[in-house]
């Protein structure tokens, strides 16, 4: 039997897809080829190629090869595009641990830039010529900025507690508050990380109240090591109590175990400054008493991501001698990228170097001012106020007064879907009908990108 005319006339057309090798010498891939390399401009090829032959069979018309190679170019330029890219904040959460928290200096960066685009002094002692250790970059400067008698950095805080209690606790009874036992976020939780490190969780007092009586019961039943870790990103109000960390540091003291203290953010400037409650400092923990202390390096202070422990010699030499430290110690990228923003704090410029200092501190009248000359740029939109918060586990519950630019759309979900796909992606709030920007966390310079976004999105607008 006869193949129905249809058909016929697609078997011709599957014929005349061009071959692979056919498409490699169109002149316009040569272009292609010379970007993209051989390998992977075949394979883009071949994957446009089954495409056309898929279109082919479903009865539509046969490409011709120009149409062909431009379908490849698109295709090697999606996959060329890479997926961790800078973005625009414009949420006023400051410390957004989606959004990579806190964007660094410029000091910091070029230091970064320095030490990585050479050999470097990493682990190399030049005054004698052997080689060095790692850990006295960032020491040096943060024992001066603290008063520490040690430190050691290792990848992140998570892992920072890990090694602590992998090093001081394996074995032995940890106690640990019932109002500390918290979740972090991304699967951090304490007390896995307390069975992990093959610590026993000791818990003391209740949700809401836990006396210095309570740790000394637990030391009492055999306790050799206090965590007090901080709650981060909840907040526990109404009939609470917990005893400070000098309380618990003497009560720990008088049976000679040690203190170690989780801080999380971890800021080394008074946050009362800018209109937020005391968060307690790494300086004034240690005073309190704290042996050691650990925190985030991206959080408050303003750093790169990496976790920061310091404290007593004689704990820290145990800490850096256990086998997961050579596992989670940081690099050199990390290592100079805090030297640098460490200095910031020495010299005392970080309120004007470190970005997201520079956030915490912004006036609501500078940030209203810049929210009404976005509107004026744009000619539509209009500036009220609202609150930004500091996020990233820190400080919860604490607001920061600020002016948005406020834009009503017919659906604010899908201006802010149009905003996200802009290049570089924005991201706003979205309350109701309105798409809301803040100004307290768009970097100064990326404002121009910001205006060239919101106009291009104009007819989604509504006021
Ligand atoms: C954020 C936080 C951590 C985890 O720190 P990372 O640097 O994100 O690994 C651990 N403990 C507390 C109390 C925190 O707030």
């Amino acid at each position: 039997m006869e193949p129905e005319p249809s058909k016929q006339l697609n078997m011709v057309s599957l014929r005349g897809i061009p071959s692979v090798d056919q498409l490699l010498t169109h002149p316009n891939a040569e272009a292609l080829l010379r970007e993209f390399g051989h390998d992977w401009t075949t394979s883009a090829i071949r994957q446009v190629l089954d495409e056309a032959r898929g279109e082919v069979r479903a009865g539509k018309p046969l490409p011709g090869d120009q149409e062909l190679i431009e379908r490849v170019q698109e295709l090697l330029v999606t996959q060329s595009e890479v997926s961790l890219r800078p973005v625009i904040n414009a949420t006023g959460v400051i410390l957004h641990t989606n959004l990579g928290r806190a964007p660094l200096s410029p000091e910091t960066l070029k230091q970064i830039e320095l030490v990585s685009a050479a050999y470097s002094t990493l682990e190399f002692d030049l005054a004698s010529g052997k080689r060095g250790k790692r850990d006295v970059h960032a020491a040096d400067l943060l024992i001066r900025l603290t008063g520490a008698e040690a430190v050691l950095i290792v990848n992140n805080n998570a892992g920072a507690v890990l090694l602590i209690l992998s090093a001081l606790a394996k074995g032995k009874k940890v106690a640990i508050s019932r109002s500390q036992l918290v979740e972090i976020g991304g699967g951090f939780r304490v007390p896995d990380v307390m069975k992990q490190s093959g610590a026993k969780l000791v818990e003391v007092g209740t949700t809401n109240r836990t006396h210095t009586a309570d740790y000394e019961a637990a030391i009492a039943e055999g306790t050799r090591l206090i965590l007090w870790a901080h709650q981060s990103n909840f907040q526990i109000v109404g009939f609470t109590s917990n005893p400070d960390i000098a309380e618990l540091a003497e009560a720990t003291h008088r049976s000679d175990l040690p203190l170690i203290v989780d801080l999380g953010s971890g800021a080394l400037v008074d946050t009362s400054r800018y209109g937020l409650a005391h968060e307690p400092t790494v300086k004034e923990v240690l005073y309190a008493g704290a042996d050691v202390v650990c925190f985030s390096g991206d959080k408050l202070l303003g750093g790169p991501q990496a976790g920061i422990i310091l404290g007593k010699a004689e704990l820290l030499e145990k800490i850096r001698k256990h086998p997961l430290y050579r596992a989670l110690r940081a690099d050199k990228l990390c290592l100079a990228g805090l030297n640098a923003t460490f200095l910031h704090y020495l010299k005392g410029n970080a309120e004007d170097e470190i970005p997201i200092l520079r956030m915490l501190s912004a006036k609501p009248e500078d940030l209203k001012a810049r929210a009404s000359l976005w509107a004026a740029e744009l000619g539509f939109g209009s500036v009220i106020e609202g609150v930004s918060t500091v996020g990233g586990g820190s400080l919860p519950g604490q607001d920061l007064p600020t002016w948005l630019l406020a834009l009503r759309c017919k659906s604010a979900q899908k201006a802010a879907g149009a905003l996200r796909q802009h290049n570089p992606p924005i991201i706003a709030r979205v309350q109701e009908d309105l798409l809301l920007l803040d100004p307290r966390t768009v970097l100064p310079w990326q404002e121009e990108d910001l205006i060239m976004g919101l106009k291009s999105i104009e007819k989604l607008i509504e006021a």
